[in-house]
């Protein structure tokens, strides 16, 4: 330390000699300044903080609210893991019993996929573009862990449970819940809607969403506004109590899959050789996750860390507030939050581990996969370079097997329906702040990408934060939330 005073006293005095104590001061006073800015502009974006207050979510109406959690509950007891044609149609003949009222006043499309299109005409001709709203209606499969049956729709204390309740047939049912109460009140939308729910989005959406989307495409039609599934309301933005946030997903990641193959002696493992495939291989996964790809701050990440900012501690909302000038600090600052890194960075990680062995004998090949999430600007080919870079020195073969190729555009937060949904939001819930979003999941949005300019992934499902990975096991949703959705939906929909 008392080096440190030393050096700086002969820098200080040599500066002072060389360019005069006036300059001396100025140049002092200057960096002083840079400072306390820095300092305040922390201080000012935590200064949002004091007004916010814990969102509290309102009580929808008694019997639409039961109607529908009724319905979710049903509908999850028909287990339409993708591919299982039998169980799509009993979903779709549920769906029709439960809304005879919707589905004999739109224009209804059951595909024999599986998937529906629904269209809600306007009122008269109009000018404007339709808007159209997403949902699937496949799930995943149960996996294991539950406390509960995947499939048994149970509501248990203001929760149902179930896979599906939130991805995505809570969304479904809360979508043709707000079209059967406006239907009943007598409203008729001032431009056409569309609703979509493929049959096979947990796979990629190939046969539905795009199927669906061909068809739209042969009809000319584009659209103002396509809702998805994406981001929610989270009751507590980033462990905050007194920030709830409407967190609005404006672009997606992509997926794409890389194997990468070891070679090495197999034969008896009686006389090993040094290393065998699984060592090589081992080492090859072992630096993929431990070297990173670079971090990069996109005009929405910049937007939702600076909309996120007053829910951050002081040093995180320090590095927040003061981009890009503190930018490389943000992965150091965020390591423990995994939803943040994953908005800073392609993400990779190894997902399986094979190879074709006995027992008592070593592999001639041992298999990875590794997937990886494209933070926008990246590409499948610039991961694979990089990828390969890496085990350049290790008898690793890198492959790419499957790549989602297409570009899917991010959404700018000043269009004009992306301002309307945070209008309809704040007007309900006033405490809530709009936070723009990357989804880290693939959707069936990206299908539309070339039918509107604005394609948003979010429901509006309230969550206590946004921390449960989707397929999770006791999947479930609040009875409370799914009747808020419906409400919100509704008057989006009036709103359009
Ligand atoms: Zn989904």
């Amino acid at each position: 330390m008392s080096d440190i005073l030393a050096e700086f006293k002969i820098f200080f005095s040599n500066f002072n000699a060389r360019f005069g104590t006036l300059v001396n001061i100025i140049l002092w006073l200057a960096v002083l300044a840079l400072v306390l800015s820095v300092f305040i502009r922390a201080i000012a974006a935590g200064y949002a903080r004091r007004k916010k207050t814990p969102v509290k979510v309102r009580r929808p109406d008694d019997s639409t609210c039961e109607h529908a959690c009724e319905s979710l509950s049903q509908a999850i007891r028909i287990p339409t893991v993708t591919g299982s044609a039998a169980e799509l149609e009993r979903l779709y003949e549920l769906l029709k019993r439960s809304y005879p009222r919707v589905f004999s006043t739109l224009g209804v499309l059951h595909l024999p996929s599986g998937s529906i299109l629904m269209r809600w005409k306007a009122s008269e001709r109009t000018e404007q573009l339709p808007v159209m709203f997403c949902a699937h209606l496949d799930v995943a499969p149960a996996g294991d862990g539950w406390n509960e049956d995947p499939f048994g729709g149970m509501r248990r204390d203001g929760r149902i449970y179930g896979r599906g309740a939130v991805d995505c047939k809570g969304t479904v049912i809360a979508l043709l819940e707000a079209v059967d109460m406006l239907l009943q009140e007598g409203f008729v939308p001032r431009r056409d809607i569309y609703f979509s729910f493929g049959h096979d989005e947990e796979t990629g959406g190939f046969e539905g969403a795009a199927a669906i989307s061909d068809l739209l495409t042969k009809r000319g039609l584009s659209f103002d506004m396509i809702l998805d599934e994406g981001g929610c309301i989270v009751k507590e933005h980033l462990g905050d109590k007194g920030f709830p946030a409407a967190l609005i997903a404006l672009g997606e990641k992509l997926s794409c899959s890389f194997t990468l193959t070891s070679s090495a002696k197999g034969g008896s493992a009686s006389a090993p050789p040094a290393r065998s495939a699984f060592g090589v291989l081992a080492e090859a996964v072992c630096r993929l996750e431990a070297a990173h790809m670079r971090c990069r701050i996109l005009p929405i990440t910049h937007e939702y860390l600076r909309q996120s900012a007053p829910a951050m501690s002081f040093g995180k909302r320090l590095i927040a507030a003061n981009m890009p000038i503190f930018n490389k600090f943000f992965p150091a600052a965020f390591k423990n939050n995994r939803r943040i890194l994953a908005l800073l960075r392609t993400t990779m990680i190894t997902t399986s581990l094979s190879a074709d062995n006995a027992e008592s004998m070593l592999p001639y090949h041992a298999r990875a996969v590794v997937n990886a999430r494209l933070l926008p600007g990246d590409t499948p080919q610039s991961v694979l370079r990089h990828i390969s870079e890496l085990l350049s020195d290790l008898p690793v073969d890198v492959a790419m097997t499957h790549s989602d190729e297409k570009h899917v555009p991010i959404t700018p937060t000043s269009h004009p329906m992306y301002q309307l949904l945070c209008r309809t939001l704040t007007e309900q819930y006033p405490s809530l702040t709009c936070v723009p979003t990357l989804t880290t999941e693939s959707t069936d949005s990206r299908h539309y990408r070339h039918l509107s300019d604005c394609v948003i992934r979010f429901r509006p499902f309230f969550e206590d934060n946004d921390d449960t990975p989707p397929h999770a096991a006791n999947e479930s949703v609040s009875e409370l939330s799914l009747g808020a959705a419906v409400d919100l939906y509704a008057a989006f929909i009036k709103k359009l």
